[in-house]
């Protein structure tokens, strides 16, 4: 049997959840989750000064919100510097690690010494073969005997072998001199740790993946399967930024786009399953794979978003898509729909649903629901209330007393009617949109009048003729 895929996502807290990190995290996530594999979350929280609870909290919310369930417990980088020193000490013991007495002044002076001359400022230090008999009692720094020869290869599942010549790596230092672990250090122990078979992240971390390879090497730990996946780029090229617009996962919540829909729209970024643009979570889950991951950075798209999530929403099955809003209306702090909007809403939702790209596009398409008796016209819908009309409307309100509350039947009253006055129902159908809704773009009318029911459908009629 071959061995069960464990996947992570090693968010730094910033304060907020980036796209590219959700993005990442998803990728992780279908690729454990379409294997039977595990997808683990650690805070890489050794940046005291950043690494507060509530920008650990938002990546947790951001993740939830997205639907990435993790397993296990939430793993602290910080936490677990021990380990990490310890494994310091263990390459110390077995002489693949040495002590570096070199000061920071002398190394700085080297540095200055070798760019003046032209030369390469990689560090050698003395001390890498220097025997303990000539320690000072001193500071010092645990370095990394890195191969001064050869090259070391790091073959990527997306971006090919990569070649680096180890002349160009240093002795990487593990240990600082007050015995605190280096970041790259506790990476590599971390993910050996949790048992990680797959190290799937940004591209900007591929030069990082030579010099940790090193590491893997020196304890004769398995190496991880790597995948960089390039960067996301704004629609005009440029890494993305708030200039192009969002860059929080928990800005999307807000401007509620629906958690599948984003989902689906970044698996988008950067992989693709031949030609299709909308598909489930079941399917990416399926679908998703190394190989299909392009090489070369993807550009946001505002518009395809929308479309997508578009397709979401209408695809969302009623009750689910309810459920849906309703936890939208919570996490933004709108207050909560009354038992009796809800009932009206599972009524509307078929029809609601269609072509709105967001929550709110779909409350603001039931805003015929949220109001209440008298309903207020706006500015443009209030034109289509004059006398004449109002007459009319009047006039209107005794047929519908009598006729079976039925979508055909709602259509046969009210063209009779229309042509009884010498007109179409094009033209009612502004007054109506104005009684009912008091707007003028609406739902269709009927679709209103079913929803309403026949009492509230008069009410409002009789409201706006008076
Ligand atoms: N903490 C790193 C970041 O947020 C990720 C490190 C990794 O995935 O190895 O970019």
């Amino acid at each position: 049997m071959s061995q069960q895929v464990v996947t992570r996502i090693a968010p730094s807290p910033t304060g907020f959840m980036h796209i590219g990190t959700a993005r990442t995290a998803l990728f992780n996530w279908l690729y454990a989750r379409g294997r039977g594999g595990k997808f683990l979350l650690r805070i890489e929280d050794t940046d005291r000064a950043r690494s507060t609870p509530e920008a650990t909290e938002a990546i947790l919310r951001g993740m939830e919100w997205l639907g990435l369930d993790i397993d296990g417990d939430v793993v602290s980088q910080f936490e677990r510097a021990t380990r990490h020193a310890e494994v310091a000490h263990q390459l110390l013991a077995e002489g693949k690690a040495y002590k570096c007495f070199a000061s920071q002044d002398e190394i700085a002076a080297f540095r200055e010494e070798a760019k003046a001359a032209g030369k390469s400022t990689l560090y050698h230090s003395p001390w890498r073969d220097a025997t303990p008999e000539t320690y000072p009692d001193a500071p010092y720094v645990v370095r990394i005997k890195a191969p001064r020869d050869g090259t070391t290869v790091i073959r990527d599942k997306v971006q090919g072998d990569v070649t680096i010549k180890n002349d160009t790596l240093d002795d990487m230092i593990l240990l600082r001199s007050d015995g605190t672990p280096v970041y790259m250090l506790a990476v590599v122990v971390d993910d050996h740790d949790m048992g990680i078979t797959h190290v799937i992240r940004g591209d900007d971390h591929l030069n990082n993946a030579a010099r940790q390879m090193l590491i893997y090497e020196a304890m004769g730990w398995t190496l991880p399967v790597y995948a960089h996946i390039p960067l996301i780029f704004g629609p005009d090229g440029k890494k993305l930024s708030k200039r192009h617009g969002a860059t929080g996962v928990e800005e999307y919540q807000q401007m509620g786009y629906p958690a599948s829909g984003m989902r689906n729209y970044l698996a988008r970024l950067g992989w693709s399953h031949g030609d299709d643009e909308f598909f489930t979570d079941a399917q990416a889950k399926d679908w998703f794979d190394l190989d299909s991951i392009g090489r070369s950075p993807s550009r946001f798209d505002f518009k395809k978003l929308d479309n997508i999530c578009g397709q979401h929403i209408a695809a969302t099955e009623n009750a689910a898509l309810l459920h849906e809003l309703e936890a939208f209306l919570a996490s933004t702090g709108l207050p909560a729909l009354s038992e009796a909007k809800t009932s009206l809403f599972k009524l509307a939702l078929p029809h609601l649903k269609e072509r709105a790209k967001t929550y709110p596009e779909l409350i603001d398409k039931a805003h015929f629901i949220m109001v209440d008796r008298p309903v207020v016209a706006d500015e443009k819908s209030a034109k289509s209330l004059d006398t004449v009309s109002r007459g009319i409307l009047k006039e209107l309100t005794p047929h519908l007393q009598n006729v079976s509350w039925e979508r055909t039947e709602l259509e046969a009253c009210l063209n009779a009617f229309a042509e009884d006055h010498d007109t179409k129902f094009g033209k009612l159908a502004a007054p109506l949109r104005a009684a009912l809704a008091g707007r003028s773009a609406t739902p269709s009318v009927f679709d209103m009048m079913l929803v309403i029911g026949r009492d509230e459908t008069i009410a409002r009629i009789d409201d706006a003729a008076a």
